[in-house]
């Protein structure tokens, strides 16, 4: 029983439907998947109703760009009550802050002589949460770039010509906005992030989890955040951060964590209540958040480790 609790689709900037990411996660042998769309939650109800025919857990979820002391982070939200009211309102503005930076990056672009309008970018991405990836896309379609990466290197990357800055949440803020719409709050691959010093700080506001398990994190980091999680009393998290096929070949179920470890102590816990092969719910994560609060582990819980390192890269 394999969850992968990050993944993206057209609603951000993946290249895959809910219905056909879906179909990917079948073929994966996936039992629980998280939609973690950049600021939206658009897709949730698509890929939820695509889940329940194919009999996958689904988690609605969304990833957040939050910043603490200076530092971007990504923060997921995981089951997330789609209607909640303050929730909904934040991603609006979210996304609302994208397309004026889209609109920003345009006139960059234009002052550099690439003639991209905004509007060609909005009208591929066709969804509200367009990015620097469709900003890239578009370059590469109106022949302004040979590839995506060029579009990066050439103009998109921070401290390019054509980079603006993104607005960010503040990590305590976000980590509050998730919480009050019932959810939890895990930071995304920290690994990539290397701001290792927040942590703490992060912990304190309520963060509940780390995603220990990420595409980009070598075992050694994996590791390393392993006992970081352990040492803040955070749960575990992990997934593919699959964007579909627009970065190669598709990542979902690449990193793929045991059902009944995600969201679960970094050394599993007897007690937490998770159940063998259990299904992720926010009540057991909780149970099991509460359980790594209660005290500290004993050398007899790491023998439990081996079990986590699921990685199929
Ligand atoms: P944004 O949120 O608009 O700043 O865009 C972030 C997205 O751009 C993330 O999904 C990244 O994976 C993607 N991205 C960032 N840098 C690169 C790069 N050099 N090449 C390709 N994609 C990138
Ligand atoms: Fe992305
Ligand atoms: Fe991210
Ligand atoms: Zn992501």
């Amino acid at each position: 029983m394999f969850a992968d609790l990050h993944l993206h689709t057209i609603f951000s900037d993946g290249t895959y439907t809910p219905e056909a990411l879906t179909a990917e996660a079948q073929r994966c042998g996936l039992a629980a998947v998280a939609l973690t769309d950049h600021d939206t939650m658009e897709g949730c109800p698509r890929m939820a109703a695509a889940c329940q025919v194919a009999g996958i857990e689904f988690i609605p979820a969304s990833e957040l760009t939050a910043e603490l002391n200076g530092n971007e982070i990504h923060l997921l939200g995981y089951f997330l009550d789609i209607e909640n009211q303050k929730l909904q309102a934040a991603l609006a503005r979210f996304q609302e802050v994208r397309r004026r930076r889209i609109q920003e990056m345009a006139a960059r672009l234009n002052q550099l002589d690439v003639p991209l309008r905004a509007e060609a970018v909005f009208a591929l991405a066709n969804c509200g949460a367009p990015g620097r990836p469709h900003v890239a896309r578009a370059l590469v379609q109106g022949g302004f770039c040979g590839s995506l990466d060029e579009a990066f290197e050439r103009f998109l990357k921070v401290g390019k010509p054509a980079w603006v800055p993104k607005f960010k949440i503040s990590a305590v803020d976000a980590i509050e906005l998730i919480h009050q719409a019932g959810g939890l709050a895990a930071m995304a691959h920290p690994g990539l992030n290397r701001t290792d010093e927040i942590l703490p700080d992060l912990a304190r506001a309520g963060m509940d989890a780390l995603e220990c398990f990420h595409t980009k994190h070598s075992r050694a980091m994996t590791e390393h955040y392993l006992q970081l999680a352990e040492a803040h009393q955070l749960l575990v998290t992990g997934g593919s951060d699959c964007h579909g096929l627009s970065k190669g070949k598709p990542l979902i179920g690449t990193v793929k964590v045991q059902n009944r470890q995600c969201l679960a102590p970094a050394f599993e816990n007897p007690d937490s209540g998770l159940t063998p092969h259990g299904a992720v719910s926010k009540t057991q994560a909780r149970t099991a958040k509460n359980a790594r609060q209660a005290g500290p582990r004993t050398q007899a819980d790491r023998h439990a480790l081996p079990e986590t390192y699921r990685l199929h890269a």
